[in-house]
């Protein structure tokens, strides 16, 4: 249920209905609107919940959430949800852009592209540590010495650090490195893991599972908001279809469909969602005037010697050339790149 309290509604009374809301055994969400503060109130309900709470002191309504996810429902806040950390800011209006290479490789190696993507215009520097490969004998990736590797790079550069995140038993050491800690696809329904992710003060960037519907990413989300923590974005990285002349395929209809459903930022991730570097730069663009609130994308400073996705990296001046371009495309839908 949305406990919408009254404009003027006092913060006693907001603070009254709260507990109200947990006395009846449903876990409280107070969002602050511009306009109002409404509560979300998530549990089983029962009985005279409704009408018990409907008649507490600044309360203007009580309405049912009728989708199946309720803290990351539109309904529970029209307004879109701005994510800011440290030189990171992506929704409402802005397109944050997180570059670096698919896996941290070595320090030359990461600081390079750390200097060289901050220099073109990216706002967070992205870089795998612990990395989910589908063989058992591929790079694995450097582990703790690669977040090590990771805030070194943030000292050096300002840029804030996007990291995997595969385990619950790794949470804390990489949020106690990262700024902002990735669910990958292959972990989207690790319920666990989503809801120790949902216990750090980070932010969280959740992946698409590659055969995950919307509802299912969506219910996913829902897992991280509802431990507390309400910096999650959603991040579109392709699907497996019948398809073949792409690494996966790339749904950009999801943009215009998750803002409808959701308050939560919307990234594209086009280097995973095509698999080509000849295709990533135009489905970038493309994602921007999709509407999308940000991107990741994958670039390393010689692709071709990369340990994992060469074949789907930018180099440093193709980089430099989608960002170049993704400024005016964002201009023309009214956004702000950075
Ligand atoms: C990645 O970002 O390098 C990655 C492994 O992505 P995904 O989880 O989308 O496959
Ligand atoms: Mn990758």
């Amino acid at each position: 249920m949305i406990v919408v309290m009254e404009k003027d509604a006092t913060p006693e009374q907001i603070q009254h209905m709260t507990q109200r809301v947990e006395e009846l055994g449903l876990k409280a969400h107070v969002i602050r609107g511009t306009e109002r503060t409404v509560i979300a109130a998530v549990g089983a309900e029962r009985g005279t919940m409704q009408e018990s709470l409907a008649s507490g002191p600044g309360v203007a309504d009580v309405m049912p959430i009728l989708a199946p996810y309720k803290v990351a429902s539109r309904e529970l806040k029209p307004e879109p949800t701005e994510i800011k950390v440290g030189s990171f800011t992506c929704g409402a209006g802005t397109v944050g852009v997180i570059a670096g290479p698919c896996s941290v490789e070595s320090e030359e190696q990461i600081i390079a592209s750390a200097r060289a993507v901050k220099a073109a215009g990216a706002t967070a520097l992205r870089g795998g540590a612990f990395k989910p490969r589908t063989s058992p004998y591929s790079f694995q990736g450097m582990k703790e010495e690669g977040l090590k590797l990771l805030a070194q790079a943030r000292e050096e550069t300002g840029l804030a650090v996007v990291t995997e995140v595969m385990s619950t038993d790794d949470v804390e050491l990489v949020a106690r490195y990262a700024d902002v800690l990735q669910i990958g696809a292959r972990n989207m329904q690790n319920y666990r893991l989503l809801e120790a992710v949902g216990k750090v003060p980070n932010p969280v960037l959740l992946k698409r599972g590659a055969s995950a519907t919307m509802e299912e990413l969506l219910l996913a989300a829902e897992y991280i908001l509802n431990e507390g923590n309400p910096n999650v974005m959603l991040c579109e990285r392709g699907i497996r279809t019948f398809e073949s002349h792409t690494r996966f395929t790339l749904p950009l209809a999801t943009v215009p469909y998750l803002h409808q459903k959701t308050h939560l930022p919307v990234i594209i991730d086009p280097s995973h969602g095509t698999g080509h570097t000849p295709l990533v730069t135009d489905m970038a663009l493309a994602a921007i005037a999709a509407g999308a609130d940000g991107l990741i994308i994958e670039v390393h400073p010689e692709p071709e010697k990369a340990m994992s996705d060469g074949y789907q990296s930018l180099t440093f001046p193709q980089f430099e050339t989608l960002m170049k371009k993704s400024r005016r495309v964002a201009e023309a839908v009214d956004k702000k790149l950075g």
